[in-house]
């Protein structure tokens, strides 16, 4: 088995200075960006714009990388552009917020359109033989994928791979979750949508990471660190090494090994610049055990309903805004006001909720989190 290269760069600020030559020798150290892009191409650029925010608050990939490698790509004559798909609304609104519009209208860079997409085969697919992709993605030569290292309780690390999921237009991404409620199936939809889509190369963010409650309302957490892969597997499992967990609980790890997409066993990488053990911290708050199959069906709902986490709702946070009854993308829904009364918080119907997460990761105010039951913590001693 041929070994990837991850390379690690240590940068204790998002200065643009600091990360504009944190960036250059970590694709230095993977070969070069001329190596990986070619003059004329064109080349988009899929940060992770889950919902557009302040910088500061370290749900976005940070505007410095954008404009570091965005720079790196242009110096190499390519024609780039950038897009996402968040799942709340179109994706203009979100760059603007998270400040990468302002960014890349000043470097020249446009906004691809990641709102509508066309349909593609992929007979080669694990799971998933046809997608809809964001005409932004189609109608380029190359991506580059830009993640944010950060928590998330279906798949417990967002980083390369589930950043892909963002090559989906807009709402087609929730039917993917509905078809898909196995968190196993789930994953090879992920790593179906890289094989498709390979990135070219992968830039981590993990300067100021995100742990706990995320991929929007967790805390903030300094790793300093800058992650640079061809292999969004192996860069994957370098992030969980690095927060302390075990790459095997992360869906995608295996599932991206067996499709070729990448590897994630230690022994398979080879690791430049700066030590691993440098960066490693032990008590970063995430989920560390494996996710259960949680697909529906009487006796597998009943045994969902003991064994798996599910989103709750902290009821004092809440102020009855609605985007999570909104998100929820199954039908019946499985969270929904109580007695149509829209004052107090919804309730969920577990029997029904597939553990999509989309609740958790809509609500503004941090009030959903994933809660293990008492029988799954027995089960899984965590
Ligand atoms: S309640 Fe939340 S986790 Fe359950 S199906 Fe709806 S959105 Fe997904
Ligand atoms: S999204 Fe959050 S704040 Fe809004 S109703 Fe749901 S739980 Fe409450």
């Amino acid at each position: 088995m041929n070994r990837s290269k991850v390379a690690l760069v240590r940068c204790e600020t998002y200065d643009p200075d600091a990360v504009n030559q944190a960036v250059h020798k970590g694709l230095d150290l993977i070969g070069g960006t001329s190596s990986l892009v070619k003059s004329g191409e064109r080349i988009v650029m899929k940060p992770n714009v889950l919902y557009g925010t302040n910088p500061d608050k370290g749900v976005c990939t940070h505007p410095s990388v954008f404009r570091a490698v965005g720079k790196l790509l242009q110096g190499c004559g390519a024609r780039v552009s950038y897009g996402d798909s968040p799942s709340f609304a179109g994706a203009e609104l979100h760059m603007k917020r998270a400040g990468l519009k302002q960014l890349a209208d000043e470097m020249g860079i446009e906004l691809a359109d990641f709102d509508k997409g066309r349909t593609v085969s992929h007979k080669d697919a694990l799971l998933i033989k046809s997608f809809v992709l964001a005409n932004g993605v189609l109608d380029s030569d190359g991506l580059v994928n830009l993640p944010k290292l950060k928590t998330h309780p279906l798949v417990r690390l967002t980083g390369a791979v589930k950043n892909q999921f963002g090559c989906v237009p807009g709402f087609l991404k929730s039917q993917y979750h509905v078809k898909l409620a196995d968190p196993y199936d789930f994953a090879a939809m992920l790593v179906d949508l890289n094989t498709l889509a390979r990135p070219r190369f992968c830039v981590m963010d993990g300067i100021v990471a995100m742990e706990g409650n995320g991929p929007r309302s967790g805390k903030l957490r300094k790793l300093n660190v800058l992650l640079f892969s061809t292999d969004p597997v192996a860069l994957d499992a370098t992030a969980c090494r690095i927060i302390f967990l075990d790459p095997e609980v992360v869906t995608t790890s295996k599932l991206g090994e067996k499709a070729g997409l990448g590897v994630y066993r230690s022994e398979n990488i080879e690791l430049v610049g700066d030590s691993l053990e440098s960066f490693i911290c032990r008590d970063f708050d995430a989920i560390r055990t494996p996710q259960e199959h949680c697909s529906q069906g009487r006796v597998k709902t009943f045994v969902k309903n003991r064994v798996c986490e599910r989103p709750v709702i902290d009821e004092a946070k809440c102020t009855s805004c609605g985007s999570c009854v909104k998100m929820c993308p199954v039908d019946p829904k499985a969270l929904d006001w109580r007695k149509s009364d829209e004052k107090k918080p919804p309730g969920y119907n577990y029997d029904r909720c597939i553990r999509c997460y989309c609740c958790q990761e809509s609500c503004p105010e941090g009030a959903i989190s994933a809660k293990s039951t008492v029988l799954g913590r027995l089960f899984f001693r965590a």
